[in-house]
């Protein structure tokens, strides 16, 4: 079955509130969807965000990737040579890695759909469904206090909250703000996204030990590209220490997981460029006995429908980070995945379940 057409469409949708993170604040979902058709007129759905701070990549960068350089070497290839399409996609452009994710998703929606499976069981089908935290942006301790109430309220029993700006004695003010209010049923899991230096981050880490704020896990305390750092802030805490950042492809990953720089990982489909890849990973890092998250940028329910069943296809994945379309003013997919609190479900049709765009949201860009 050959590919027939790939299209693409740009996409914004505002969100709720304002994301914030130490890297960033987020107050409109900008995406390039892509619409890969095959012979039998199947339409694969695909999904990339400019999140400029972290891959590097625009939309205008991601639009143009995909229609210029990507779309042309994968016209007329058949399907059923995945893995020299994979090649392909990976071998022709260098980075890039959001753009390879969209067109990676919707090949992967097309070959689940050639055998009538929903992609999680088409990919391993380990868990039935999902569960995903839910994140609290930074903000003063008081505001992210009911924040945090408002989202337990809601059913989520784990939170991710975001950390790393300002003074350390901050964010422990924060932490120990929201551990009071939501009591010790609900896991706190920390973002600090490269805001610490490997020092600062041992210093805060031992004070919430000290303080006994029940951490679950941090997540990329120092910045990318200090795996020494990680290393020093893994070996000298004993909360679990998780990468993101520091991790796009697998040659990323045998680095972290040789020097053992940190006990989990966060995958994320557009930074390795798609399901492929981070099945690879995923399996990499299975081998160290390193277990995973999913996670995503801000993205609409075609990217987390991909993540979502590439999450729950695998065992070494453990933890999900699948809020983002909760933080969308508007839903614009018809199908897909389906929340029930923070419960993640599929529907049972094949592929990633997308049945459409709806009207009126879709842009030549
Ligand atoms: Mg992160």
């Amino acid at each position: 079955m050959k590919i027939q057409s790939i299209e693409t469409f740009e996409v914004s949708v505002p969100l709720i509130k304002p994301f914030k993170t130490a890297l960033r604040t987020v107050t409109t979902a900008y995406s390039i969807y892509v619409v890969i058709t095959d012979e039998a007129g199947r339409k694969g759905y695909g999904e990339a965000p400019p999140t400029h701070v972290i891959t590097g990549e625009t939309l205008v960068s991601i639009k143009h990737t995909i229609d210029q350089i990507l779309a042309p070497v994968l016209l007329g290839k058949d399907l059923a040579n995945a893995e020299q399409l994979f090649t392909i996609l990976h071998e022709t452009i260098i980075g890039n890695t959001s753009a390879k994710a969209a067109l990676d998703m919707a090949i992967f929606d097309l070959l689940a759909q050639q055998v009538e499976q929903p992609l999680y069981r088409y990919l391993g089908g380990y868990r039935d469904s999902v569960e995903t935290d839910f994140t609290v942006s930074v903000n003063a301790p008081e505001e992210m206090v009911e924040d945090a109430k408002q989202y337990v309220a809601a059913g989520f029993d784990v939170l991710k909250i975001k950390v790393g700006i300002g003074h350390i004695s901050e964010d422990i003010a924060r932490i120990k703000a929201i551990r009071e209010h939501v009591g010790y049923d609900i896991k706190l899991r920390l973002d600090a996204n490269q805001g610490w230096n490997a020092k600062e981050a041992v210093k805060a880490i031992r004070q919430m030990e000290d303080a006994g704020l029940a951490i679950e896990l941090i997540e990329q305390p120092v910045i990318k590209h200090d795996f020494e750092g990680l290393k020093y802030v893994t070996d000298h805490t004993y909360t679990p220490i998780m990468a993101d950042e520091a991790i796009f492809s697998p040659v990323d990953l045998k680095r972290l997981l040789e020097m053992r720089a940190a006990d989990l990982v966060n995958l994320k489909l557009m930074k390795s460029g798609g399901i492929y890849k981070a099945m690879q990973m995923n399996k990499m890092a299975e081998a160290y006995g390193v277990e995973c998250m999913v996670g995503s940028m801000i993205e609409t329910k075609i990217g987390l429908s991909a993540a979502a069943h590439f999450a729950a296809s695998q065992r070494n994945i453990t933890r999900y980070d699948f809020d983002a379309p909760l933080m969308l003013a508007a839903e614009i997919i018809d199908g897909g995945i389906q929340y029930h609190g923070r419960v993640v479900t599929f529907a049972n049709n094949p592929g990633l379940g997308i049945n459409g765009i709806k009207e009126g949201v879709l842009h030549d860009g």
